[in-house]
């Protein structure tokens, strides 16, 4: 059912193994129809540093993915980012698309903005309040239009490990939201391989996704998207079976056909206008 795959890093962001290369090639052996690569971006006031690439590398990971783009005939190449959002740098986002030419961004809120200017990590979240904060800000990415998807929304979970009122609210917030402007929320197949945790009612589950909240995707009728998110070639396609048999049990809609003609628009036009893309130059002052 996986023919597209668009959210895969490689040894560039620090905590992932394996080249672009070495991706491409087994996105072909696996017979996916493409590949889009999506390494985590470097933001120009170089925050969260450790687990990304050096703002000096983006040169680099551009013209190695479209290089791969251009000598794979067996199966697409697509340039993407995963990207938190920062809302003043929201010009950076309009600078990754238009200026440096990748073909599509994903949206991930692994860090949630609070009231005091400081950011929360997902598996930090545990208050009601924080809850609500994580929800606003994944809406907010929605809203910002810069974004094909939105990672794992519910991977608030992972810190928030139960599912209550405030859960079931927040997360109908996140999936109207998402619905009403046609983005598609990702079924992240990365927290289905991380270790398991225990939940509010004991049970050993892994972190997220969290069927609960895929229910309620289900019955608002929002779209999905199948996100590998692989940390090694090896796991391009590692449980997403499982998540294909939620589509399945759930009748969720799959955007990954849509998603991909769009992409795949974007890139031809690109291919085809002759566009020259400005060299990165890392500068705080946008
Ligand atoms: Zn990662
Ligand atoms: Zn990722």
């Amino acid at each position: 059912m996986l023919q597209h795959t668009f959210h895969n890093h490689t040894w560039m962001c620090r905590h992932a193994d394996g080249t672009i290369e070495d991706y491409v090639s087994a996105a072909a052996e696996q017979g996916l129809a493409s590949i889009g690569l999506s390494e985590h971006i470097p933001y120009p006031d170089d925050r969260w540093k450790g687990t990304r690439m050096d703002f000096s590398e983006l040169d680099s990971y551009i013209d190695g993915v479209l290089e791969e783009r251009r000598s794979h005939h067996d199966i697409e190449v697509f340039l993407g980012a995963e990207c938190e959002w920062i809302a003043e740098y929201r010009d950076y986002y309009d600078m990754l698309l238009n200026e440096y030419g990748f073909h599509y961004l994903i949206g991930a809120p692994h860090w949630t903005p609070m009231a005091d200017g400081s950011w929360l990590g997902y598996t930090r979240l545990s208050t009601p309040a924080q809850l609500r904060a994580y929800a606003a800000h994944v809406q907010d990415i929605i809203e910002s239009k810069k974004f094909l998807f939105i990672a794992h929304p519910d991977v608030c979970f992972s810190g928030y490990a139960r599912w209550d009122a405030e859960a079931e609210a927040c997360s109908r917030d996140i999936i109207r939201c998402a619905k009403e402007h046609q983005v598609p929320l990702e079924l992240n197949a990365n927290g289905m391989r991380k270790r398991r945790i225990t939940d509010w009612e004991g049970r050993s589950r892994r972190p997220y996704p969290l069927y609960e909240f895929w229910e309620l995707a289900a019955e608002e009728g929002a779209e999905a998207v199948i996100g590998s998110d692989a940390h090694s070639p090896s796991d391009i396609i590692d449980s997403c079976g499982t998540c294909a048999s939620w589509f399945r049990k759930l009748s969720l809609q799959d955007a990954q056909h849509r998603l991909h003609r769009a992409v795949r628009s974007r890139a031809a036009d690109l291919d085809g206008s002759g566009f020259q893309r400005a060299p990165c130059v890392h500068t705080e002052s946008l």
